[in-house]
């Protein structure tokens, strides 16, 4: 496996986090990555993003796997568990600090509160007021990366929303990398285990566009290369509201799979035959492969589904 992972110019991959079971989002993000994994015949794996236990729910986890197994979306190798990587990230934050691109944030909410208050536009990012902090304080403190060296945008490009650009230190701030409670923040652990896991195509939902260019800015900060992103339109319902765990988000069945997925891949741009929904999901998910071109999808931001049967 591991010889393999090296020859591989594509791996993937599908990060869920067991906040709940999965929904039928989420299975569109899973089956997308999927496809573009194959197509390019590449590696598609599965890493559980366990970051943060009090937003869990217990059971959550095997469930999203065994639904995703029942959808015949079978991973390659083993799932990494981001909860069994502390000492990772730790590492990577022992080295930010010392290389003052991090730095010991104390501020309550409180006075962070009282900063955005006192500005008249658009919430400002983080005042800077903790930067020079850099031994460990006798108080509860978060970690924060510094942005202060960032005066050009960053930018991606995107796949499928073409160049994306951010202004880190005016439209961000300093950001959270370590929380008060001592729980690794998302971007750190995403940045991370991309790399570690050798992640070269990135295909997930759009709310995650925004969060991209900080985790460029983490990447070269860790000396690490940026993987290809692809971020997918949201799937809205009539009333234009998000499928997510407030609205559609119930949770997907699998006693239906095929007729599911072959709605997922309609939605993402493919034209199955309507006999294709009495297969096996391996067989739709073989079709699918050989149809896929997200090219469809190029410059979306939204797909409306109410427009294609979701029977699920
Ligand atoms: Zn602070």
């Amino acid at each position: 496996m591991v010889v393999l992972l090296f020859m591989q110019n594509y791996i993937g991959r599908f990060a869920p986090s067991p906040t709940g079971p999965l929904h039928f989002g989420s299975l569109l993000t899973a089956v997308a990555s999927y496809l573009d994994a194959k197509y390019h015949k590449g590696i598609w794996l599965v890493r559980m993003d366990d970051l943060d236990p009090p937003r869990e729910m217990p059971g959550a986890a095997d469930n999203i796997l065994s639904t995703l197994d029942a959808y015949g979306l079978h991973w390659d190798g083993e799932i990494v568990y981001q909860s069994q990587r502390h000492d990772q990230y730790e590492t990577a934050i022992q080295s930010l600090l010392a290389n003052k691109h991090a730095f010991y944030c104390t501020c309550s909410r409180k006075q962070l509160a009282t900063h955005t208050s006192q500005q008249q536009q658009t919430p400002p990012p983080y005042p800077g007021t903790c930067r020079k902090q850099n031994a460990p304080p006798n108080r509860p403190f978060s970690i924060r990366l510094s942005v202060e060296g960032t005066f050009q945008p960053m930018c991606i490009n995107d796949q499928l929303q073409g160049r994306f650009c951010q202004n880190l230190a005016t439209d961000v701030g300093d950001f959270i990398i370590k929380r008060k409670d001592f729980l690794y923040a998302y971007h750190l652990a995403v940045v991370i285990d991309d790399h570690w896991q050798r992640i070269s195509h990135v295909v997930r939902g759009i709310d995650l566009l925004d969060s991209t260019p900080r985790q460029c800015y983490l990447q070269q900060l860790l000396g690490y290369n940026t993987p290809h992103y692809a971020h997918l339109p949201v799937v809205v319902n009539d009333q234009g509201q998000k499928l997510s765990k407030q609205t559609f988000a119930k949770a997907i069945e699998t006693t239906q799979c095929s007729r599911a997925l072959w709605s997922a891949i309609s939605i993402l741009g493919l034209k199955p035959p309507t006999s294709l929904q009495h297969e096996s999901p391996e067989a739709i998910l073989k079709w699918g492969t050989q149809a896929w071109t997200p090219k469809t999808l190029i410059n979306v931001t939204r797909i409306n589904a109410t427009q294609i049967t979701i029977d699920v």
